[in-house]
């Protein structure tokens, strides 16, 4: 018996050839081919032919007549073409003509579909079609007489036959092999369910999806398989979580910490409510033995770093080791020293900080300090993913801008303690949706108010010819005492001349402009001491002026800075200008961000820097980026850890997305067929089955 696992070379007509073009494409087994989901449909039900009506849409079956190449203004090829009830239409082709020519002969047949023009009798200009090889009869509609799919397909695998023609046949063959009972198609979701949410089986959501009867009978195809994925993916989820869930933690609940308290009364500013409660839920969270993972959301300088500081003392204060990793040396090392000095006046705390460019020896006497425990809260970055970095008892992983991450790089922080409890922090606000999938099992904490007393960043799109002006502004405020950051963007496609660009423009500024003010340049190439001597000089206030690359982006507070010029602003995504912009406005001084532009700009980016300069809102400025790239390109579908839904749509399918998830709630164990299909679809599945 065939089943979907079957692979796809056991269809009829599928040679070495076809089997490694389709391979290509990842598409293996019959049940990868049931999956490729079309990419468009087509009504073409055959359109009445009685009165053919200029500007009406038809489909039609004809036979071609004649062609020939016509030179005019613009040479095109016209397709002379007869309709079974005789009427005459030509097809009208400017683009693609010598390929056209060679596919279409007189005595094809042809289903056509398009806009009828009228120009000396009717015609269609670049009509979708497609050749059949015989005669259409009544009862085989796989290309024409109803609605049917559109498959992607590339160069090569039309090469091979394998245009949506040439998909639409393989599928139908298999199908049909189904229904003379050829091959196995197991119903994968539980019967309950079917019921209860009113969902196609799986046989005939395969036959609709692909080969609809209905509109209708397509959106019920198309919910019943988005819903399947949402329910194995939460499924893997909540899997994950029961499986995490089994090793208790090392200590509950968690005692009070004698030095948060004393940091507390220490600081030169009152903690704001959100940040307090912040705190506050945290440790309601270690009440359990569970482990404990939260999201902490937070907009650009609402404080997230010290929240999570003081919580991270409660671990401390009881010999429970922290690890606080950040995405850049720069900001790992901002960290570490801020709570240097946060411990000015306390007893010695033992912190360490790694990163990927310590020295050999170094490195070794700190992992040994990590190892046996001496060191409580290790600071660093990827370096701390490293085999070789183990703890003695690590309870909790802190992740700053944990969006900068993969899922695998979390779990392999998990992996190194019993089972350490997570805070993952980031500035940018993930839509609920997503949330409830990716994150379902994570307390979502949000610091809504930014501390008193911050005004908000005026931002001004200002066009290169101004420059002057913008110059002479940077001017007054530096004489005032305030610093300024110029940014240059680097992209990755075009990084080295991006990078020599901002050098450039740093010596231009520095011999020119700026003469009499320090200025410092900081970019990612520099030699790890260089920048850090020029990050410290900038901090103490001895650069007045630091020309930078997109390095600053992340979590970089110097306060005293209220200047931010964002060099090419058209050329960033608006979460980035985002974050960008929050390097500025980090205290009671007024700030001001301005993006500079060339007097050209796409429409996109009007939209983009438009809403900058109306709203510092993180929420709704992601709302904005939401709309105008979607969720995956938003989070960065690999980095999140999402998987690539072919049906499931994260931003529409919310209700879908609540449905699994209360079905999910009610299973108690898994049964065979689901863990063999976790599995299957995900990676991660069988990792979590084979121990
Ligand atoms: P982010 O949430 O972007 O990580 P940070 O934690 O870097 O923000 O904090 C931004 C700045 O705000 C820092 O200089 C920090 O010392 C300061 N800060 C934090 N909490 C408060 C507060 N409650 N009142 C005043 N300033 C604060
Ligand atoms: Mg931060």
């Amino acid at each position: 018996m065939i089943t979907l696992e079957s692979p796809i070379s056991i269809i009829k007509g599928i040679g070495p050839k076809r089997t490694a073009s389709l391979e290509s494409i990842q598409l293996k087994s019959i049940s990868d081919l049931l999956y490729y989901i079309p990419r468009k449909y087509l009504d073409r039900n055959f359109s009445n032919e009685v009165f053919l009506k200029e500007g009406e849409i038809v489909t039609l079956l004809v036979t071609v007549i004649d062609s020939f190449l016509a030179h005019g203004k613009k040479s095109r090829l016209v397709v002379s073409v007869k309709s079974k009830r005789g009427e005459q239409i030509s097809l009208v082709f400017f683009k693609g003509i010598h390929f056209f020519k060679k596919i279409i002969h007189p005595g094809s047949l042809l289903v056509i579909s398009g806009k009828l023009e009228y120009f000396r009798g009717m015609q269609i200009v670049h009509p979708e079609f497609e050749v059949l090889e015989s005669e259409v009869e009544e009862s085989d509609l796989t290309h024409a007489g109803r609605i049917i799919p559109l498959y992607p397909s590339n160069e090569t695998l039309k090469e091979d036959g394998l245009d949506s023609k040439g998909f639409r046949n393989l599928v139908r063959l298999v199908l049909d092999d189904f229904a003379k009972g050829k091959i196995e198609i197991q119903e994968v979701l539980p019967e309950e369910i079917l019921q209860k949410r009113n969902l196609l089986r799986r046989e005939k959501a395969f036959e609709e999806i692909h080969f609809p009867t209905s509109m209708e009978a397509l959106i019920n195809a198309k919910r019943r398989f988005a819903y399947e994925e949402l329910y194995y993916f939460s499924l893997l989820m909540e899997f994950k979580k029961q499986k995490r869930e089994k090793v208790k933690r090392i200590l509950w609940p968690i005692p009070e910490s004698p030095t948060a308290k004393k940091i507390l009364n220490e600081l030169p500013y009152k903690l704001t409510d959100d940040q307090l409660n912040g705190i506050k839920i945290l440790k309601e969270l270690t009440k359990n033995d569970v482990p404990a993972a939260a999201l902490l959301q937070g907009d650009v300088g609402s404080g997230k770093t010290i929240t999570a500081l003081l919580f991270a003392l409660h671990y401390i204060d009881n010999n429970i080791q922290v690890c606080f990793i950040a995405p850049t040396e720069i900001l790992a090392r901002q960290h570490y020293e801020n709570i240097l000095g946060l411990f000015q006046n306390s007893p010695f705390l033992k912190i360490d900080l790694f990163l990927g460019k310590d020295k050999e020896k170094i490195k070794k006497e700190k992992t040994e300090r990590l190892k046996t425990g001496d060191t409580l809260l290790a600071i660093g970055t990827h370096t701390l993913f490293q085999e070789d970095v183990q703890f003695k008892d690590l309870g909790l992983v802190i992740i700053d801008e944990q969006h900068k991450f993969g899922v695998e790089q979390r779990e392999s922080l998990r992996s190194k303690g019993k089972n350490p409890d997570i805070l993952a922090m980031t500035a940018t606000p993930i839509p609920r949706t997503l949330c409830l999938t990716l994150y379902g099992d994570l307390k979502l904490i949000t610091i809504k108010n930014k501390p008193k007393g911050r005004k908000p960043i005026v931002t001004k799109w200002i066009t290169e010819d101004k420059r002057q002006n913008v110059y002479t502004s940077i001017r007054k405020y530096v004489f005032q005492g305030r610093q300024a950051f110029i940014v240059y963007p680097l992209i990755e496609e075009s990084e080295k001349i991006d990078l020599e660009s901002c050098i450039e423009s740093y010596e231009k500024l520095k011999r020119d402009v700026f003469q009499d003010f320090e200025v410092g340049l900081l970019h990612g190439k520099m030699k790890t001491t260089e920048k850090e001597s020029v990050m410290d000089a900038f901090r103490r206030n001895k650069i007045k002026i630091l020309v930078t690359t997109t390095v600053v982006e992340v979590g970089i507070d110097v306060p005293n800075a209220t200047v931010l010029v964002i060099e090419n602003s058209d050329r960033f995504g608006i979460s980035q200008l985002h974050q960008l912009r929050g390097r500025v406005g980090r205290s009671d001084l007024e700030s001001f961000c301005i993006l500079m532009t060339s007097n050209k700009y796409s429409e996109d980016a009007k939209v983009r820097l438009e809403a900058m300069v109306e709203s510092g809102d993180g929420f709704y400025l992601s709302e904005v980026d939401l709309k105008l790239r979607g969720p995956g390109e938003l989070l960065g579908i690999r980095q999140s850890g999402l998987p690539d839904f072919k049906v499931a749509n994260l931003q529409d399918d919310i209700t879908l997305i609540e449905e699994a998830r209360t079905d999910i709630a009610e299973i108690t164990t898994l049964g065979e067929l689901e863990k063999t299909e976790i599995a299957k679809r995900f990676e991660e599945g069988k990792i979590l089955f084979s121990n």
